[in-house]
């Protein structure tokens, strides 16, 4: 099957300027939990400065009081927590955790494995399976080396994407290019509407957005709303641990910040094709494997067999087909 897609822009982009917006230190004001950690290792070694000497009668008197022990202690601790809030949930991780969500919510849509919605741009496009019109999903995924969740399960119109993020509070083209791709059936619109969460921020110098990622897909799924909550790390890192021991998937506890959620809504176009532009630059395709569309004069190149009426699969397809 082939068609045209519209080509027509009906909305303004004033979103280009926000999109070109720099991460910068709004996203890095807050003092980190890893400096703080630092400054409790730097007093616990205190750099000497005076005489070397080789006698013996210059070694440091032996401390006849217990107060070391517990500053070890605490030391040993802060370097525990440090560590772990450097530990990074990878796909695997995340996998486990939708693995159990998949059994307890069989009706929820998305919980795909996130590899899915990886790609490169001017290479490939996502091969998320789509979210049928009318259903609800929640997805995680990871763009640009984070980790971020994805749902319409809070608002009634299935073209509104909330996004829960613990470290920007923008939408780039990757959150775009996989949304687009799940939503690829709802064709009633050329648009997503995202709507950005105050959600809580990570602590800067941590590497812990994939712990956040996980507490939103949870909690959305047993549909509890965590936008403007906070999370104290150290209990996220180990109530998601907890879970995973006891094989169960329970809402990891949060605080709510403020009465009223702070929401950002920006509707943007869908961004398709294996080179992540919207529609309007020239004459489409859809493939019958995937019902993806793509720019003809992008992939005729490589798959030349593009006739007016006759069935057509993507490079993505034809090569899965192959394997
Ligand atoms: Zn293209
Ligand atoms: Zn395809």
């Amino acid at each position: 099957m082939k068609a045209q897609k519209s080509t027509s822009h009906a909305l303004d982009l004033s979103s280009v300027s926000w999109r070109k917006r720099k991460r910068s230190k709004l996203y890095h004001s807050k003092p980190t939990r890893t400096e703080a950690v630092g400054s409790l290792f730097s007093e616990d070694t205190p750099v000497q400065k005076g005489k070397r000497t080789t006698t013996a009668t210059a070694k440091p008197p032996k401390r006849v009081d217990d107060k070391r022990q517990p500053e070890k202690e605490e030391s040993k601790q802060q370097m525990t927590l440090h560590r772990r809030l450097q530990a990074e949930l990878d796909d695997e991780d995340i996998e486990r955790d939708m693995r159990l969500l998949r059994i307890k919510f069989p009706n929820m849509h998305g919980l795909q494995a996130t590899v899915v919605g990886t790609c490169v741009k001017n290479v490939s496009a996502p091969m998320f399976t789509a979210v049928p019109e009318g259903a609800k999903f929640v997805q995680p995924l990871n763009v640009g080396d984070h980790w971020i969740t994805a749902t319409n399960v809070l608002s009634d119109n299935d073209n509104e994407v909330q996004i829960f993020d613990s470290m920007f509070r923008n939408i780039n083209e990757s959150i775009v290019v996989e949304c687009t791709n799940l939503l690829r059936r709802h064709e009633s619109r050329d648009t997503i509407t995202f709507s950005c969460r105050h959600f809580a921020q990570q602590t800067t110098g941590t590497r812990i957005c994939g712990h956040y990622a996980v507490a939103a897909m949870i909690a959305l799924c047993h549909g509890v709303d965590v936008s403007a909550h906070a999370y104290d790390e150290n209990v996220l890192v180990n109530e998601l641990e907890n879970n995973v021991q006891r094989g169960v998937c329970e809402v990891i506890d949060s605080v709510p910040m403020s009465a009223e959620p702070e929401i950002q809504r920006r509707e943007v176009w869908k961004k398709w094709c294996i080179c992540h532009r919207e529609t309007g630059v020239g004459s489409m395709v859809m493939c019958d494997g995937c019902k993806n569309w793509f720019h003809i004069r992008c992939v005729e190149r490589r798959s030349p067999k593009i006739t007016p009426f006759g069935r057509w699969t993507c490079p993505g397809c034809t090569l899965r087909k192959r394997k």
